[in-house]
């Protein structure tokens, strides 16, 4: 049989993070590639009150059909927590999304024409490039350091190539770990303005601080009109993925667009997990359960760096992450980590590549470890048989 997909499938690809998961899910890998939280760091005690407590309401409701635009009290909910940020909206403009995923691509459903261009960071987070993608819209890096997008390079290809959306990462990113300078920040949103472009925010790693809370303005609290920037999290990171509940806030108008687009995506998201969350945060101390994820994180994630440390590499480089998930490493330049993969699993360690993150101008030197996955010991050894591979190849790999 000859199936007959439609020309846009061109574009899709597997994402080389998931082929990698397969793999190293299996046996005695242990694993720094995905983007996973510890599974025993979960709140389960609290989550099985959350859906106890919204499977004995009496009324059966959270088995219900919902509204699209998501559980009325989990968007309450969310608004608050928007606020804290500095993100101050109403409920209204909050779209509850299954998952920050859904989010991205609502926005390209109801935004990109084929050919539309968006402008990212380079590297930039994978799946975003695989929905960008699969809409046959034209992504276009912008030169960037470790404060941000470069402003010339920005502002130039914004003027030339008059793109719908920048989209960014700014804060502990995936893949680099980075952060944004409030002032790259501002300037990005002055841009936007003067250009009359969105911006799209994807922030599912802001809670996880290393620095305690509140240490970055997200760049929709800059945006005092609510006119430019679409802000996207999730309870991912924080609480489980499983629950798939993410959400997205912005001008009135566009997450009106985005609802009508995931009427015909989904209806809404899972109405249980979205009840059950409303019940978690009223009744479980979520921001203490943040702080406590911080802190065995930041632990973890200084654990890998002391690691990371000793190995005596000339042109081994990496900024120490001040939140999020991962370290961002740079080898010497004539590395080429997909190569040194194989053998990583071999040993027992796996990492992923930096390559596949890359729009264009790939770094195959580049590679991204998660610190939050493995508990300390396992990240010890881990690293141990990282170092050992890194070591054996020094002769054939890193000529001197
Ligand atoms: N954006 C970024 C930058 C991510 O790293 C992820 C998860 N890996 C997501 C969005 C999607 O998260 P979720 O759909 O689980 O909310």
């Amino acid at each position: 049989m000859k199936y007959g997909f439609a020309q846009r499938v061109r574009y899709m690809q597997s994402s080389a993070v998931r082929d990698i998961l397969k793999v190293v899910n299996k046996g005695e890998v242990i694993s720094f590639a995905g983007g996973l939280p510890d599974e025993d760091m979960f709140p389960v005690e609290a989550m099985r009150n959350a859906f106890h407590k919204a499977l004995t309401a009496g009324d059966n409701k959270a088995l219900q059909y919902g509204e699209t635009e998501g559980h009325r009290p989990l968007r309450e909910c969310l608004a608050n927590r928007m606020k804290l940020k500095g993100i101050q909206r109403s409920s209204d403009h909050v779209l509850v999304t299954s998952g920050s995923q859904q989010a991205i691509d609502l926005f390209a459903r109801v935004m990109f024409n084929p050919g539309d261009i968006v402008l990212t960071e380079n590297p930039t987070y994978l799946a975003a490039l695989q929905v960008f993608e699969s809409y046959e819209v034209r992504v276009v890096p912008v030169v960037s350091d470790d404060d941000g997008m470069d402003l010339e390079d920005l502002e130039d290809k914004v003027k030339r190539l008059k793109p719908k959306c920048v989209y960014v990462v700014p804060t502990f990113s995936n893949p680099e770990g980075k952060m944004w300078s409030l002032e790259r920040r501002k300037s990005l949103l002055n841009i936007a303005k003067k250009h009359q472009v969105v911006i799209f925010e994807d922030d599912p790693y802001g809670d996880i601080q290393f620095e305690g809370q509140g240490s970055y303005t997200p760049i929709a609290a800059l945006d005092d009109e609510n006119k430019y920037v679409l802000y996207t999290s999730t309870f991912s990171k924080t609480v489980a993925p499983a629950l798939r509940i993410g959400w997205i806030v912005g001008p009135f108008q566009m997450i009106r667009m985005m609802a009508q687009a995931k009427q015909a995506t989904d209806l809404h998201t899972n109405t249980l997990s979205q009840v059950a969350m409303v019940n978690l945060m009223n009744d479980f101390d979520l921001d203490g359960h943040i702080e406590s994820l911080c802190h065995a994180y930041k632990e973890r994630m200084l654990v890998m760096k002391d690691l990371l440390d000793s190995i005596q590499l000339e042109g081994l480089d990496y900024v120490e992450p001040r939140g999020g998930m991962f370290f961002w490493v740079r080898m010497p330049s004539h590395v080429n980590t997909a190569a040194l993969l194989p053998q990583a699993v071999e040993k027992g360690v796996a990492f992923v590549p930096g390559s596949p993150f890359y729009v264009s101008n790939a770094n195959e030197s580049t590679l991204r470890l998660n610190f939050t996955h493995a508990k300390p010991e396992l990240i010890e050894e881990g690293m141990r048989r990282l170092v050992a591979v890194i070591n054996e190849t020094r002769e054939t790999v890193f000529p001197s």
